[in-house]
């Protein structure tokens, strides 16, 4: 049985290599793995990291969504007819998701869809990423939910229930591996300490990321207004801000925050470093899910720069204070969390998974195939 798999961002290559490893752990499968080349120099380090080499490659320009969906749909055009997969399995909720899903369709390539059934039910929250999972859901013949609830939300839209898979997300088997990494590496702290000189062990470290298309612009500018005004205030903090190479981001970013006292901006981290660094962390101020994920998993309390999510399990695994980009919400949350003392150890509420998702995502595959056969 010929799989394909199609990724194009930083975060699909997390949330995917688990399965591309446990997909060639097997014999019954050939695998070829497409690399659409949306986030070229963010998604490949992951991919490096977990010793995985593309088969494919497509060559897109990303000038705009529009742009980036077209090239994609046109190339795997081409890539189908050449291949015939008998299985196109994509992860999440991007551009190269939609595309992948919808060329595959056209091509009448069954569609297994990693992460489905997550929904905030507003069209724009997070944009485009919401339609994107949405329209691939309808595309799509294997649902992978990582949640009861993301099932109930398949059920509700009609999908049938014997095509639905709980499975776990596979974002806690990618942050397992890492931490096996992590404790292998001998002297951890010093290597963190290496890696990030400007750190000092008595101050309390908020990690922040932040880059949400909805955030751009007003948004962000007030969460780097207020966390300007927090560093300056606060001598007992420092904030780690790895800043999206998105040039809209950096130019919002680098103006207001770049030569600030107790505030390092740095480049996007390779993923282990962010692991270790969010590991260390006091608290975790993000607009981004998998962040948000893995944050719960190792206990951190997170300050939200959302005012909606499509992961309501994480509030049963951490503390999630929701700010939106408000300024004085962001304000009272963070003196809120460095005030009371915070308890950050590894959750072990399985909300998420136990990090065997990838496993349970093979097992249903060669279950539907076998029964296909039969
Ligand atoms: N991440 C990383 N380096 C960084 C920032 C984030 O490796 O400097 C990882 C993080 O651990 C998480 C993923 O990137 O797994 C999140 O990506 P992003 O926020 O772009 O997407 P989302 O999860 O919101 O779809």
């Amino acid at each position: 049985m010929k799989i394909m798999i199609v990724f194009g961002t930083r975060p699909e290559a997390i949330k995917i290599a688990p399965v591309i490893l446990a997909l060639r752990r097997m014999t019954d499968f050939s695998v070829q793995v497409c690399f659409t080349g949306q986030h070229r120099d963010m998604a490949m380090p992951i991919m490096e990291l977990f010793g995985i080499e593309p088969d494919l490659k497509l060559t897109i320009t990303n000038r705009s969504l529009c742009d980036s969906v077209a090239e994609i749909l046109q190339q795997l055009d081409v890539l189908f007819r050449q291949e015939n997969p008998d299985l196109l399995l994509v992860q999440g909720d991007t551009n190269s998701v939609l595309a992948a899903a919808l060329a595959a369709f056209y091509h009448r390539i069954p569609i297994g869809h990693i992460e489905a059934g997550l929904r905030t039910f507003q069209k724009f929250l997070p944009y485009p990423e919401e339609m994107n999972r949405l329209l691939t859901t309808r595309l799509a013949d294997l649902h992978f939910a990582p949640t009861q609830q993301a099932k109930e939300n398949l059920l509700h839209e009609g999908v049938k229930e014997e095509n639905i898979f709980v499975t776990g997300n596979t974002v806690i088997d990618a942050l397992h591996l890492m931490l096996k990494k992590i404790d292998c590496a001998s002297g951890n702290g010093g290597s963190l300490q290496r890696f990030f000189p400007f750190l000092q062990p008595s101050r309390k470290l908020l990690l922040l990321t932040g880059h949400r298309r909805e955030n751009q612009g007003e948004g962000l500018v007030e969460i780097c207004n207020v966390l300007r005004r927090i560093a300056l205030l606060r001598d007992d903090v420092q904030i780690v801000y790895p800043v999206h190479p998105s040039p809209q981001v950096r130019n919002t970013v680098l103006p207001l925050l770049q030569n600030t006292a107790n505030i390092h901006l740095t480049a996007p981290l390779d993923y282990l470093h962010f692991i270790q660094l969010l590991h260390q962390s006091y608290c975790v101020l993000t607009d981004s899910g998998g962040v948000q994920e893995e944050a719960a998993a190792l206990g951190k309390p997170i300050i939200l720069l959302r005012e909606t999510t499509e992961r309501p399990e994480i509030a049963q695994m951490t503390r999630v204070i929701t700010t939106g980009t408000d300024g004085s919400r962001i304000w009272n949350a963070v003196l809120q969390l460095l005030d009371t003392p915070v308890q950050t150890e590894i959750c072990y509420n399985p909300a998420l998974g136990k990090g065997d998702a990838a496993e349970h995502i093979v097992h249903a595959i060669m279950e539907c195939f076998r029964s296909e056969d039969e």
